[in-house]
């Protein structure tokens, strides 16, 4: 059974005025941080020397992954980030064929971190180049501009990565659907393999929430908006991306495998503060809180955090979030799998769970199905293009 372990590296240069994930500008603590992560991973290594992990559905590639986000993982020292990846490969005894992504910023990425990456093992890249025109990196206060984004990219690939990811931003005010494909297209003719498409939310506790206001709306017509997804998907299309997720296309082969076992409900662990992990029937985090994580993991015993992996919340820095019954299993096949273009798969739903997912969804399924936002093809069920514009809606009728 593949093992799957994301690290979250909360530190990052500045803050962007959009952002809510967990990351602080402040990299003073990075040493003690990651010496914390690798007694963590070191522990969670020998907790799980003797698990085979639990089945899940549909796992199209048993292979292992390690994914580094955060925050920004190229601002800490790349030594960090390397040992605790040695120490996370021999703690798991992860498989040489594993996919191990490291998340960049073009600001931050040098020569001698990439060099210090290939070396590590990452064989993977996610550049967090969110747009290729000036004037939207000035509005989303970015600390690079298009022509350190497109060196950036030229770099990674001449330091010998091959498998290469870049996110865009779409929806920011004075973005056009024609900047976009522009960006598309000089990623395509960079080689990038897979692009990430993110909406721009207005995130509670955001500078870009006090500034714009409170929904999408706020930002550009709805009828805009669902226009600029759209012609997203259909350019990416025409140059050979599949689009396999909501949010994320891929060159064949090139799908990222430590995303997908998210939506196929696998467990994967989680090491670092602000991380989130789910294992057996738990769903868990880490607080937001560097020092809380520090002190806990230098400290705490391995019994005891085997008892909170069992879902026994005794643990101060990390709490469960939720304990899956067989039925809130069921519920998440549908939230998880109907963002991917191949949908829920009817017969792997059966193979887990024993019975047929229209016995238990079937009001959902007819209810959508006669108003063209679902589709079923031989064994799969699979949002429709309108759909899509709606899949908030669409997955709330199985909740
Ligand atoms: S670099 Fe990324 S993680 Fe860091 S603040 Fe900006 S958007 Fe957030």
């Amino acid at each position: 059974m593949a093992r799957h372990i994301y690290v979250h590296n909360p530190f990052c240069a500045r803050k962007c005025p959009y952002c809510d994930f967990y990351s602080v500008a402040d990299t003073s603590e990075s040493n003690a941080f990651y010496k914390a992560a690798l007694r963590e991973a070191k522990l969670l290594g020998e907790i799980m020397k003797d698990s085979s992990g639990k089945d899940h559905i549909n796992d199209r590639d048993d292979r292992d992954t390690v994914y580094f986000g955060g925050g920004t993982p190229s601002v800490p020292d790349s030594r960090l980030i390397c040992d605790l990846l040695s120490g996370i490969l021999d703690a798991f005894s992860i498989s040489s064929d594993a996919e191990i992504t490291i998340e960049v910023n073009p600001s931050s990425v040098t020569d001698e971190k990439l060099s210090d990456y290939k070396l590590a093992g990452f064989n993977r890249i996610s550049a967090g180049v969110q747009s290729l025109d000036d004037e939207v990196l000035k509005r989303l206060g970015r600390l690079h501009d298009s022509k350190d984004a497109v060196d950036a990219i030229k770099r990674i690939t001449a330091a010998g990565f091959n498998n290469v990811s870049a996110d865009l931003i779409t929806g920011v005010p004075g973005g056009t659907l024609d900047g976009i494909k522009k960006d598309i297209n000089t990623f395509y003719s960079l080689g990038v393999k897979h692009i990430s498409t993110y909406s721009l939310m207005l995130e509670e506790g955001t500078v870009f929430f006090e500034r714009y206001g409170k929904t999408i709306e706020d930002l550009m017509p709805p009828e805009k908006e669902r226009e600029m997804y759209h012609g997203t998907r259909d350019c990416l299309r025409s140059l050979g991306y599949e689009t396999y997720e909501i949010s994320n296309s891929a060159l064949p082969g090139y799908r990222s495998i430590h995303n997908s076992a998210y939506w196929n409900s696998c467990e994967y662990l989680a090491v670092g503060a602000g991380s989130h992990g789910y294992l057996g029937n738990v769903r868990y985090g880490h607080e937001d809180d560097i020092h809380a994580y520090i002190e806990e993991m230098n400290s705490v015993s391995e019994e005891d955090y085997r008892a909170f992996l069992e879902g026994n919340d005794r643990l101060s820095s990390l709490y469960v979030e939720e304990i899956l019954s067989e039925e809130d299993k069921m519920r998440e096949v549908p939230f998880l799998r109907l963002r991917t273009d191949e949908g829920i798969l009817l017969d792997e739903f059966k193979n887990v769970f024993g019975v047929e997912f229209e016995d238990v969804f079937g009001q959902a399924v007819k209810t959508n199905i006669e108003k063209g936002l679902l589709e079923r093809k031989e064994r799969t069920l699979r949002l429709t293009r309108s759909g899509l514009d709606l899949a908030n809606k669409v997955i709330e009728d199985f909740l």
